[in-house]
Order: C-alpha cells, then sequence, then structure tokens
C-alpha cells in the first residue's frame, strides 16, 4: 500500500503510514469543538464515502488530526476504521491508545480480533506507564491484559488511575482530584 501524504506535527515533517482513501468516520464519530459538533454527528460539511466538503478551508482541528490507522502502518487490514467501526487515537505523548467506537455499533471492540488485541496492547503498555483505553462516546473503559474495567462517564476532575497489583495483576479506578495528588506524592 503507498504511504500517505508527508504533515506537518510540532516535531517536524512526518510521512503517514496511509491516506484516507475515503474514510469519513472521524467526521461523524469524533468530536470538532471548533466546529461545535458534538460526537457522534455528522459533520455538516463531509462528503461520506468521499472526504470533507471544505477540504482546503477545514478547520486546523481537522488539519491536525491523523488517526492510528494512519499514523501506525503496523496495524493489520482489519483496524480500517469503517470496517472495525473502532478509531484508534493518540494522546498524553503515545502514552495512551483510545479506541473510540462508532456509536453505531457500541460492541465494536467487545467483539474480536479486537478485545484480544486491546488487551494484548494493554499487557505491553501498563508496565511502561502507558494505558489502553476504549469509549463508546464519553463512556470510558480501561484495559488490563485480562480484562476491561468500565468506569463510566469521567468528570473533568477525575483521572484514570491503574493499579499495579503484582505477579501480572492489574486493576482500574477512577480519582477525583485530591486523590490523584495523593498518589503521586507516595
Ligand atoms: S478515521 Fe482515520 S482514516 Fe477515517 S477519515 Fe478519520 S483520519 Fe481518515
Ligand atoms: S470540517 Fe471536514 S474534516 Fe472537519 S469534521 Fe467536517 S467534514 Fe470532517
Amino acid at each position: 500500500m503507498a504511504p500517505g501524504p508527508t504533515v506537518e506535527t510540532p516535531n517536524g515533517p512526518f510521512t503517514l503510514a496511509r491516506s484516507c482513501d475515503g474514510c469519513t468516520l472521524c467526521c461523524r464519530v469524533l468530536e470538532a469543538v471548533t466546529l461545535n459538533k458534538p460526537m457522534g454527528v455528522l459533520c455538516k460539511d463531509c462528503v461520506v464515502g468521499t472526504g470533507c466538503g471544505i477540504h482546503a478551508t477545514r478547520p486546523d482541528e481537522c488539519r491536525n488530526y491523523h488517526c492510528g490507522w494512519l499514523i501506525d502502518g503496523s496495524l493489520g487490514p482489519e483496524w480500517q476504521p469503517e470496517k472495525a467501526h473502532i478509531i484508534i487515537t493518540y494522546d498524553l505523548e503515545g502514552r495512551r491508545l483510545n479506541a473510540h467506537a462508532d456509536p453505531l455499533y457500541p460492541d465494536a471492540w467487545r467483539q474480536e480480533p479486537y478485545y484480544s488485541q486491546l488487551k494484548g496492547w494493554a499487557a505491553m503498555a501498563l508496565p511502561r506507564g502507558g494505558q489502553v483505553v476504549a469509549y463508546l462516546e464519553k463512556d470510558v473503559s480501561v484495559f488490563l491484559p485480562d480484562r476491561h474495567v468500565e468506569l463510566g462517564v469521567l468528570g473533568a476532575d477525575d483521572f484514570i488511575f491503574i493499579e499495579n497489583l503484582g505477579e501480572g495483576r492489574w486493576d482500574a479506578r477512577r480519582l477525583g482530584r485530591e486523590e490523584a495528588m495523593a498518589q503521586r506524592q507516595v
């Protein structure tokens, strides 16, 4: 498969692994703050199956967004967003992998092969301080090597806390700001 375009990032030019090739899933599934577009609502400028109808003048928020499928050439074909019904994104400088389910397919990340791959990525990420988090709109579930933990909708002051219980066992829960600050001082 031909590589995608080279884009500017805060760390310099980066050649994407792929192009969108007619996928428009993020224009419906993800929030676009500058467009006042909530999650799960199709952007009024999206031409489904083709791309952005205002490509030349789209806001920077859209211009600068590249999902995991575009960034990570090692993802298998099952992760094409419209096939998976899941959009992969990264944040916390790449330490957190987010899997956003298409609200039309709310069980998307509970299906195989996705569920096992997310658990496998959690097994690799957790010992390095990373996280693997699945979303259904604002509903949050944290992946551990052997299961997922549903945390529900997090408040603005809530944090995801993942605890190493030893012997390969992990747990996850939400912490309020004060409890999270106390944990950092331990
Ligand atoms: S989900 Fe990824 S591949 Fe699909 S339109 Fe958005 S950026 Fe492109
Ligand atoms: S402006 Fe274009 S890229 Fe941005 S959400 Fe709308 S259709 Fe998608």
